[in-house]
């Protein structure tokens, strides 16, 4: 199946951070891949600005080394690699300074998208957001793009917001939370709106509960000076798990429009309830074989900060009336593995005897490894010697249902394109990301007046042994992490 390609308007892209690590693992690649797409119009160009001072020509080589690195081999053809370089420019500024900002401005055309993507750290959008405005580089339609962390805390993305709308209206504004941009994640709402086969079973009545898990293998490495400030319910549950959580839980909007799904998405974290301590289980990975534990990246020998979090939260609301939601995100687990499962209840009345007992439908949308959804049913088990039942997967994964796996797009290239197309229906609005925080904070403040310490867990496990408990004392068991 060859994916349909919708025409965006001629655009200049100005990437605040062009020589970063995002860019340069993410953004450039997945440019470059809807390039080959046909979806950058002629005369669309992509500006690099960062402090370095370079020529056009050695930005576009370090673009190229981004696509070797970073794009899909197979979809690695020198002629388009030339033809998209061709489209990219290199301005040297400094976002808290004066150099570079009379040549941008003068690199401005009329009558073209223009989009900035502030792909720099948070201390520095309001400085490029004034500079946009004060050079009158940017116009009323131009839309800019700003990344994660949106803030630390509910005051801080506050202080954010108040930054950005001095100089922007909430309708210019992106913020990006990559998971929305994932084809599993908006396939789920597909599911959800586009089938009358699951909507009327989704609620209380009919769901008996719902795993949300984001499993990594990788532990801070590098990043340690910057993760401890953060831990996984700042850098995970507050942003990615709680938008899969507002996807699954919202009601259905009016229609697939930015205000209509952002509304819905809003009601189902103001319903979410306090978290109280006892449903909330952190964790610290240890060192184990030749590999570091988390304490030997940070700065404080005596740090706090959560690897591992699992938490029971409940949407108090008419539809979710005591279902629980578990969520557990971790570094240096068993296995990358990131998924949401909702597991329906059991029939009300059992006409087989069948010795295993339980006849659960389980909906499981893979977001990674292996982007795609299957939904296990019950079955009989093949041949003779009686009604024998058996739990099989109705597979429904990306890779076998569209020309091979490398074309499952990348979640940058979708939001690019939709900052382009002006669709900010999978971007979080300000209100949103501070109702989120709202609900963080209280949790979060919890640990901090206990002192509350993460549990040890070995490199390699489930994660911390309370967190099996926080599901078996439900009577429940959280899914084997797996790829
Ligand atoms: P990075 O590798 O440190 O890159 C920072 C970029 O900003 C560089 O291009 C740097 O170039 C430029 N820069 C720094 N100070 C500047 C200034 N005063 N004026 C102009 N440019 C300046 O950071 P990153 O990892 O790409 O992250 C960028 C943003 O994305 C951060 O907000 C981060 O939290 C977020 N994010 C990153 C990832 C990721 O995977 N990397 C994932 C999610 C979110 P010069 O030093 O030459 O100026």
């Amino acid at each position: 199946m060859v994916s349909r390609v919708i025409p965006v308007d001629v655009f200049d892209l100005v990437i605040f951070g062009g020589t970063g690590d995002l860019a340069r693992r993410k953004i450039l690649p997945g440019l470059y891949r809807r390039f080959m797409a046909g979806q950058m119009p002629a005369d669309s160009r992509i500006i690099g600005a960062a402090r370095a001072d370079l020529t056009d020509d050695a930005f576009r080589d370090q673009v190229r080394a981004a696509i070797a690195e970073f794009a899909p081999k197979a979809r690695q053809d020198a002629a388009v690699i030339d033809a998209f370089v061709a489209r990219i420019h290199y301005v040297a500024i400094d976002a808290t300074g004066t150099s570079g900002w009379a040549k941008l401005t003068g690199m401005m055309r009329d009558n073209v998208v223009r989009a900035f993507y502030f792909s720099v750290a948070p201390s520095l959008f309001g400085d490029i957001a004034s500079r946009l405005h004060d050079h009158a580089i940017a116009d009323p339609w131009s839309r800019i793009v700003v990344e994660k962390p949106f803030g630390r805390d509910l005051a801080s993305a506050r202080a954010l917001n108040e930054v950005l709308a001095r100089h922007f209206t909430e309708a210019q504004i992106y913020r990006i939370d990559h998971y929305l941009g994932k084809e599993t994640v908006q396939n789920l709402m597909a599911v959800r709106f586009a089938n009358i086969l699951f909507e009327p079973l989704w609620k209380a009545e009919y769901i008996d509960h719902v795993q949300i898990t984001v499993a990594e293998t990788v532990g801070v490495n590098g990043r340690g000076a910057y993760y401890d400030t953060s831990g996984a319910m700042r850098d995970m549950v507050q942003n990615h798990m709680m938008q899969l959580l507002c996807l699954i839980a919202m009601e259905p909007p009016y229609h697939f429009d930015p205000d209509a799904v952002r509304d819905e998405k809003l009601k189902v974290i103001r319903a979410l309830k306090p978290v109280p301590p006892e449903n909330i289980v952190r964790g610290q990975y240890a060192a184990g074989g030749n590999e570091s534990g988390y304490l030997d990246h940070s700065e404080n020998p005596a740090s706090r900060t959560e690897s591992y979090i699992a938490l029971k939260v409940h949407v108090s609301n008419w539809r979710w009336q005591g279902v629980p939601f578990y969520l557990r995100t971790g570094k240096r687990l068993r296995a990358r593995a990131s998924e949401i499962a909702i597991t329906f209840k059991q029939p009300p009345h059992a006409i087989f005897d069948d010795a295993k007992g339980w006849h659960e439908n389980v909906l499981v949308i893979r977001l990674q490894p292996n982007e795609g959804m299957n939904l296990m049913v019950m079955i009989k088990e093949p041949g003779p010697g009686g009604m024998r039942l058996m739990q099989v997967p109705l597979d429904m994964s990306f890779a076998d249902a569209i020309d091979d796996g490398e074309d499952v797009p990348d979640a940058y290239e979708r939001l690019i394109m939709d900052v382009i197309r002006g669709n900010q229906t999978l971007f979080m609005r300000g209100d949103e990301v501070e109702a989120a925080w709202a609900w963080t904070d209280p949790i979060i403040e919890g640990w901090e007046t206990r002192g509350d310490r993460p549990q040890t867990y070995d490199p390699g496990s489930s994660g911390p042994e309370d967190a099996l408990m926080l599901m078996h004392r439900d009577g429940r068991r959280w899914r084997e992490i797996k790829e």
